[in-house]
């Protein structure tokens, strides 16, 4: 299972590749955005790594609340509160629960996507994040419902993620700064589905 130390040691790693990912991360959101979600992210994951420092909770659910608001005071952006409003879903679908089985990873996944839908409104095919988030809760979803563990969940959703970040792009952004841009967003994967992608995979890193 996956417990709260668990779950503490795939943000740390979250934040150590948000890091090594900061220029990527400004270099595509230059080109169809503002160029700051780099830092945006940094920002955020470095805070979210020192308060784990200062405070380091006893569950799965309350790591997760406790990024979701560091997250949401720090990042900022259109990416801030829609990260944190992921975890802060995370949350709750994890509950008070002090270890994760596949089932619940998946579950807690899966709500962290209702969440960003909820907030932006984005659907598939618009050039965000929920390109990156779609196929990662459909490939954790089934392997969890074939009985996979915490670690092939996050495995295959991680990889999911990627192909996701990928497939944007071609696309024209319908959501975000990007869609400002029009036709000319296409030919640029988007940032925050590369985000999403290289977080996904620290997590399944960490597990391994
Ligand atoms: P900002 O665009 O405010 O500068 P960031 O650069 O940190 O914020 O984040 C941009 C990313 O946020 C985009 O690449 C996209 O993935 C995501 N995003 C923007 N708007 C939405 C939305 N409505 N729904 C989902 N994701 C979104
Ligand atoms: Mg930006
Ligand atoms: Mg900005």
């Amino acid at each position: 299972g996956c417990t709260a130390q668990d779950v503490i040691a795939a943000l740390r790693a979250g934040a150590a590749v948000v890091a090594d990912h900061r220029d990527e991360l400004v270099e595509l959101d230059r080109v169809i955005g503002d160029a700051d979600h780099g830092e945006n992210m940094d920002r955020g994951f470095r805070a979210v790594a020192s308060k784990l420092d200062t405070a380091a909770p006893e569950t799965p659910g309350a790591v997760l609340k406790q990024v979701a608001t560091t997250l949401i005071s720090t990042v900022g952006g259109a990416s801030g509160p829609l990260y944190g409003t992921a975890f802060l879903r995370a949350a709750s679908a994890v509950g008070d629960a002090t270890e994760l089985d596949g089932m619940a990873v998946a579950a807690a996944l899966q709500s962290g996507l209702e969440g960003v839908v909820a907030r932006g409104r984005a659907e598939p095919g618009d050039k965000t994040m929920v390109d990156a988030l779609v196929p990662a809760v459909d490939a954790a979803t089934a392997a969890a419902a074939e009985g996979a563990g915490p670690d092939r969940v996050l495995a295959v959703a991680a990889a999911a993620a990627r192909t996701g970040a990928e497939s944007t792009e071609p696309l024209v952004a319908r959501k975000g700064r990007a869609s400002y841009l029009g036709e000319r967003s296409a030919g640029h994967v988007d940032p925050g589905a590369r985000s999403t992608a290289l977080l996904l995979s620290a997590f399944a890193e960490s597990r391994s």
